[in-house]
């Protein structure tokens, strides 16, 4: 009789270390976190410190529920949300985004805020965000871009970004959804109150004017819940 493999399966969250916040982040500072599955992480936590904010990785319920804000970055959706649900993640991140909490989503990240996908492959999904997306709209791997961008509210002209086997939104589903830039007529970057997604990587680029607007507005949800509480 052969050896059969028996996996010996690692707890969640168990033995990854979290990162701890920059030294030199100034008091007051929102707390951010990038969710910390799979994807850009590194590349996130620093552009967000470079913006002022304080940032943290996410894996686990308790430390979502210590952050003002969150970024989900790309990677591969069907993954990332397939963990979600084994983090114990994906349904503690949607009743914060129904509670208010600030989320960009970037390439994966914008298709799992989206509430529906025009492939029926059953996915994992947090939703939240009003838009029919499209996966891989752009084509395969080799079809993947840099490009500068023109988005509205952004100020200093377009900002460079990389299109990574990206989604595209293929139709808005709501009217409070705004679209700040769209390419052949598709939206790639929305914004639906408290919600940011970008088709694309703003991480990879060194330009951090998106996630400085991020920043700006996790502080203002952030002081106008102070003012409640006070
Ligand atoms: N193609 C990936 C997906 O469908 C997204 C790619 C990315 O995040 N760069 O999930």
């Amino acid at each position: 009789m052969s050896a059969s493999f028996v996996p010996s399966r690692w707890v969640p969250g168990d033995r990854l270390a979290t990162r701890r916040a920059a030294p030199s982040v100034a008091a007051g500072a929102p707390t951010i976190g990038v969710l910390a599955l799979q994807g850009d992480v590194l590349e996130h936590l620093r552009a967000l410190e470079r913006c002022g904010a304080r940032a943290v990785t996410v894996r686990r319920a308790d430390q979502l529920a210590a952050v003002d804000g969150l970024v989900l970055p790309g990677g591969e959706s069907t993954t990332i949300g397939k963990l979600l649900d084994r983090f114990g993640l994906r349904l503690p991140i949607r009743a914060r985004i129904d509670a208010g909490l600030p989320v960009f989503g970037t390439c994966a990240g914008m298709i799992l805020l989206s509430d529906e996908l025009d492939q029926a492959v059953g996915q994992p999904l947090i939703g939240g965000l009003a838009v029919r997306t499209r996966r891989n709209a752009f084509g395969r791997q080799r079809d993947s871009f840099d490009t500068r961008l023109e988005v509205a509210g952004i100020a200093g002209g377009p900002i460079d970004v990389a299109f990574i086997r990206a989604p595209r939104v293929e139709r808005v589903l709501r009217d409070d959804v705004e679209v700040l830039a769209a390419i052949d007529g598709h939206p790639v970057v929305v914004r639906q109150g408290a919600l940011l997604a970008t088709a694309f990587h703003p991480e990879v680029t060194g330009d951090d004017r998106l996630h400085a607007a991020f920043v700006a507005s996790v502080r203002s949800a952030h002081d106008r819940g102070q003012r409640t509480i006070a």
